[in-house]
This record gives structure tokens, C-alpha cells and sequence, in this order.
């Protein structure tokens, strides 16, 4: 069903523009406000306060209030509230996803899957809530009982993206409640809206004033620079790219925060001489054109068998010629446009130096003329020593390079300096573990393109960064660890 204009506006209507501090929406302190746009039309949908760092400051320090008494509330009532929130969200389900669409740009069935996706994390971590174990054991001496507590962070600073609005909340804000930490969260400029939408829905679940704190603003480092400093904060909770995450963990130092960083990838996907080559090319349509391809676990080096590679490249060159780049509100569209327009240069810049350095364009290869940021779908032959092997390309563009035996491609696979996600296709099983045991990456999808999972731990290794979120491991990054010995009586 087409979605109306009407009914954008009155979503877009709905949507909180304060800065959300001890439990209320708020001006900024400056008067100032910030547009966000709709990439596929380059239009601007709304308008937000625009924090500034007296605003940030007065966010943590509601976070700071809000601590002692949140760490004593029961991790059942913490549960429940992450429960209602999960219920709320499934009955607006629809209002998310249209509105991730308006401001990000996915198609409308993409950010359905967002909602589930993300949504998932709060249900997770109502259930993992309760079942965060210490333990009590004797010292072997047997001269002492100990016993071993997990206990709140405490007040945490979050800073998400702008390619899953939902879900890189959620990840974060799910385990932090869960855990008993209070919070500031920052979300990107290009796309607020879903964060403050979320608030919204934690407020009418009944979550208590000054846990969670949200700053929407222009200038990120005004936000975080002050919060950074302060020494009541504990944690430091990033996703996004490695040069800011980089930057973030050098001022964390100085306060000596606990931090966790998801940070890029550069995704290799192999396909090896005996994998069922239909499976791989959906694997490798999967992998890289999700989300237009900007996603730090998008496929982005297609490392093929030279023996299987024709056929793979004619089925997946093909299957990129039947997309159809159009407003994600289009029940028609399956690639949305890139979230901006400077992003959009990045990657057609990529494209033409690949091809500079002998690479031949198999389809697409150039910026979709017309209204909004939309790229054509491409793949592109490469050799290896071609610098877009190198980098993170956060595009619908692919660059496929053959291989000629299983040292090989584990080699090419780690040539990077990141190390987030990867993807193995071959019908020997023997193959993939000894393919595990040699690639260096936080994951590794086996005959399957998208592996994310709220259950499963997500992380990297090398310049992708520390920590995991999600999984049992996720709520360990808000808590630490505190011993009792107790005299034996
Ligand atoms: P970005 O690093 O530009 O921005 C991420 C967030 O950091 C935004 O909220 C931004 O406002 C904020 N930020 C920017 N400069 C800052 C500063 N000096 N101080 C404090 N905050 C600052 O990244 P992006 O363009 O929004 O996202 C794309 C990147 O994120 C890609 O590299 C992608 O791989 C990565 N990413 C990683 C994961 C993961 O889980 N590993 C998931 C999604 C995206």
C-alpha cells in the first residue's frame, strides 16, 4: 500500500523535537534547531532542538541523580519495563518503520525488519535481566567464602549511527536498563527522529525520569566532549567509524572508562570452488545490498574461486540489474538512496579510483540522476593490490576478485586492517572450521549472508573494535564485577 502524505506528516507530526532530560522534553538552551532531511528527496522533514553542551551536562547530570535508586530497582521491574517497551514497539511497528524510511531512506519492508531486528534487543535483555548470575563459591584455602557480584556501570554516555537508527539504540539502551545503568544517549544528526520516537515509547513504559536521557544536536563533540570529562561517568558505549572511535577511546583514557567500540568493517564473502553457487549469490546479494550496502557488516570484497567465478558473477551481476532504486515509500522500491549527499561522493569516488587502478565495471558505476542521493547498483572486476580491497565502501557496490586456492583467499580475507564480520561458502564443513580457525573476525556467516542475531555476540576484532553487544556478553559491558570474602563463621 502506497503510504500518503498525510500520513507522513502526521507520523513526522508525532514525533518528540525536545531534548528529553529528567523526563522532560525540553528546549535547547541556545533556541537553536537542526534540520533532518529525507535523503530520497533531499527535502527536510523536521526540525530538533539542537543541544549544546549546557544541555548535555544538564542530561547527565539527571543521569547522574537517577543512578543509586535505578541499580537498587529489582531487576524484575527493570525486565518488565524493557517488556512493555518490547509490546509498544510491536503495536507501532509500522510507525517505525515508516519513519526510518523518512529519515534514513531503507525501503519500507527493510526497515520492517529493522523494527523486529531491533525490537528483539529489548526483548532479550528483559530476559537476560534476571538471569545475570554471580557465584559463590570457597577460596581453595577453604579459610574464606567469596562470593562474586555483577553490579551496575553506572551512568553511561551512547552515541549511535545513522544507518540503523533503531536497532544501534536498542543494542545499547536494551542491556544498559537491563543492567541498572542510567544513560545520555546521542544519536546521529542525519537520522534523531527514531531515537526520540524511542524515548517516547520507554517513558510510556514506565521508565523512571533521568535513566534515559536523549540529546539530539549538530555538533557531536559539543556533546560529548564535556560528558566525557566528567568524572561520574563510567562508560562510554560507540558505534560508528574507527577514526572517531579512535579519537573517543584517547579521551576516554583520561578518565579510565570502561568503553566498547563498533566500530567499520571490510567484510570479505568467499566463494569457494564447491559451494552451492545459487545459495552464494543470494548469500552475496544478502551481504552487500542490505540497507543500500551501508552497513559495517556489508560484504565488500567478493573473493571467488577463479574456477566458479564467471557463473558467479553473471548470476549476481544479474540479480543487482533487477533492483529498482526508488523512494523507499514505494512498495515497488528495493534500494533506497545513500543517506547523504557527501556520502554519495565518497562512494562514487571509490568506484572511479578502483577503475583508475584497472578495474572493470560489470554494471552500475555512477550516481542515479534525478531527485535524492541514489547510487546505481555496481560490480566491479578488480585485481588484487586494487586500493578499494582497502576500504570500507558503505555503498551498493561490489568488488569481486577470484582466488586460486584456500591459502589464497584466507590470505586476501586478512588483508585488512579491520576484522568484523566475514562469510564462507562451500559445502565442506572441514573447510569452513579450518577457514574459522585462520581469518581474523568477530564473525563469520557459513552459507548465509546476514548472521545478526540479538542472542548472538557482536563485535570485532582489530580496528573494528572492542566489546560485543547482544548475546549473554552483552550486558556484561554494563556491569562490573565486585568480590566479597566473607570470614568463614
Ligand atoms: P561516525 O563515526 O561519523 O558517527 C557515529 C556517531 O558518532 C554519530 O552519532 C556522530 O554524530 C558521532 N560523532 C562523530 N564525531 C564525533 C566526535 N568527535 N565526538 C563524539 N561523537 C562523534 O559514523 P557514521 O558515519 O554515523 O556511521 C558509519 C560508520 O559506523 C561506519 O564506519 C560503520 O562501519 C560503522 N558502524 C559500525 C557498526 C558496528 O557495530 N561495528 C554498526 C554500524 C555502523
Amino acid at each position: 500500500m502506497t503510504v500518503t502524505a498525510e500520513r507522513e506528516k502526521a507520523l513526522l507530526e508525532s514525533v518528540p523535537t525536545g531534548l528529553l532530560i529528567d523526563g522532560e522534553w525540553r528546549d535547547a538552551s541556545s533556541g537553536k534547531t537542526f534540520d533532518v532531511k529525507d535523503p530520497a528527496t533531499g527535502k527536510v522533514i523536521a526540525s530538533l532542538q539542537d543541544a549544546n553542551s549546557d544541555d548535555a551536562m544538564a542530561a547527565f547530570d539527571a543521569a547522574c541523580a537517577a543512578q543509586a535508586d535505578w541499580a537498587r530497582t529489582p531487576a524484575k521491574e527493570r525486565a518488565d519495563i524493557l517488556r512493555r517497551a518490547y509490546d509498544l514497539i510491536n503495536e507501532r511497528a509500522e510507525d517505525f518503520a515508516l519513519l526510518m524510511t523518512l529519515e534514513m531512506g531503507k525501503p519500507l519492508a527493510e526497515a520492517r525488519g529493522e523494527v523486529t531486528y531491533g525490537n528483539g534487543f529489548l526483548r532479550w535483555f528483559s530476559e537476560e535481566a534476571g538471569r545475570h548470575y554471580g557465584r559463590t563459591l570457597t577460596v581453595p584455602e577453604g579459610t574464606l567464602r567469596m562470593q562474586v557480584h555483577h553490579r551496575p556501570v553506572g551512568p553511561c554516555l551512547l552515541i549511535t549511527p545513522w544507518n540503523f537508527p533503531l536497532a544501534m539504540a536498542t543494542r545499547k539502551v536494551g542491556p544498559a536498563v537491563a543492567a541498572g545503568c542510567t544513560m545520555v544517549i546521542k544519536a546521529a544528526k542525519l537520522t534523531p527522529l527514531t531515537t526520540q520516537l524511542f524515548a517516547q515509547v520507554m517513558q510510556e513504559a514506565g521508565l523512571p525520569k533521568g535513566v534515559l536521557n536523549v540529546v539530539a544536536g549538530s555538533s557531536a563533540s559539543s556533546i560529548s566532549g564535556p560528558i566525557l570529562q566528567d568524572r561520574r561517568l563510567r562508560k562510554v558505549s560507540f558505534t560508528g567509524s574507527t577514526p572517531v572511535g579512535v579519537r573517543l577511546m584517547k579521551d576516554a583514557a583520561d578518565n579510565v572508562l570502561r568503553t566498547s567500540m563498533e566500530l567499520g568493517g571490510n567484510a570479505p564473502l568467499i566463494v569457494f570452488e564447491d559451494a552451492d553457487l545459487d545459495a552464494a549469490v543470494e548469500g552475496a546479494f544478502a551481504a552487500k545490498m542490505r540497507n543500500m550496502g551501508e552497513a559495517c557488516t556489508a560484504a565488500n570484497r567478493f573473493l571467488v574461486h577463479e574456477d566458479v567465478a564467471e557463473e558467479f558473477t553473471q548470476k549476481f551481476v544479474a540479480k543487482l540489474e533487477a533492483l529498482k532504486p526508488l523512494r523507499g515509500t514505494d512498495p515497488e522500491s528495493t534500494l533506497g538512496p545513500i543517506v547523504d549527499e557527501g556520502a554519495r561522493d565518497d562512494i562514487d569516488q571509490l568506484v572511479q579510483d578502483a577503475v583508475a587502478a584497472g578495474g572493470e565495471v560489470l554494471t552500475g558505476g555512477h550516481k542515479v540522476e534525478g531527485d535524492g542521493y541514489f547510487y546505481a547498483p555496481t560490480a566491479i572486476k578488480v585485481e588484487k593490490g586494487n586500493p578499494i580491497l582497502q576500504q570500507e565502501i558503505f555503498g551498493p557496490v561490489a568488488p569481486i576478485v577470484t582466488f586460486s586456492s584456500e591459502e589464497e583467499a584466507i590470505e586476501m580475507a586478512n588483508d585488512t586492517e579491520y576484522g568484523l564480520a566475514s562469510y564462507v561458502f562451500t559445502k565442506d564443513q572441514a573447510r569452513m572450521y579450518r577457514v574459522a580457525e585462520s581469518i581474523e573476525f568477530g564473525l563469520m556467516g557459513y552459507n548465509v549472508g546476514v548472521i545478526s542475531n540479538p542472542a548472538a555476540p557482536f563485535g570485532g576484532v582489530k580496528q573494528s573494535g572492542l566489546g560485543r553487544e547482544g548475546g549473554a556478553e552483552g550486558i556484561e559491558e554494563y556491569t562490573t564485577v565486585q568480590y566479597i570474602g566473607i570470614a568463614d563463621p
